[in-house]
C-alpha cells in the first residue's frame, strides 16, 4: 500500500501542477490531538510547485473533530484548518510530510475551544462561576480549620 504522506520528486517534476486532496486515517493521527478530541476524519490537501531547484510545497489539513467547550464543558462538532507550506530540493528522491502533517494537526487544536462566541456571555455560566467561587472560598475556610486545628 501506498503511503499517502509520502511524494514522489519525480512524479512531481513531471507533472506541471501537483494538486492532491486525500483522507488519512484518524486513528493514526489521535496522538496529534488531546483526549478531549474525538477526530471523524482528516482531510490533507497539497499543492506542489517548482522555484529554481525547490519543490515547495503549500497545504492544509482540515479536521473533523467533537471537542468539549473550556467554559461550558459540552461537547460540540467543529472543523479544525490548520495552513503548512515547506520547502525541499529536487535533488531528494523522496518527500515524507508525515512529521508536517503531524505538527500543523498538533498546530490546528485550539488552547482554549468554546463551542460558540456566544457562550462567553450565557447565563448559566455565570451561575456556575458564582457557585465555583463559593466553593472555592468554603474550601479555604474549611482548610486554614484543619491548619489551625492541627497547630494547636
Ligand atoms: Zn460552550
Amino acid at each position: 500500500m501506498k503511503d499517502k504522506l509520502k511524494f514522489y520528486v519525480k512524479d512531481i517534476i513531471n507533472s506541471v501542477r501537483y494538486t492532491d486532496s486525500f483522507m488519512i486515517d484518524p486513528n493514526s493521527f489521535k496522538d496529534c490531538f488531546s483526549d478531549m478530541v474525538i477526530t471523524k476524519d482528516i482531510t490533507v490537501t497539497v499543492n506542489f510547485s517548482l522555484y529554481k531547484n525547490l519543490i515547495l510545497l503549500n497545504g492544509s489539513t482540515l479536521s473533523r473533530v467533537t471537542e468539549i467547550c473550556s467554559r461550558c464543558a459540552e461537547p460540540f462538532e467543529t472543523v479544525l484548518k490548520e495552513d503548512f507550506s515547506e520547502s525541499y530540493s529536487q535533488d531528494d528522491e523522496c518527500i515524507d510530510i508525515n512529521s508536517l502533517v503531524r505538527e500543523t494537526l498538533t498546530l490546528s487544536e485550539p488552547m482554549k475551544p468554546l463551542c460558540s462566541k456566544q457562550c462567553r456571555t450565557n447565563i448559566n455560566n455565570f451561575d456556575k462561576i458564582e457557585v465555583n467561587n463559593k466553593e472555592g472560598d468554603n474550601y479555604a475556610k474549611s482548610k486554614e480549620k484543619t491548619y489551625k486545628g492541627k497547630k494547636r
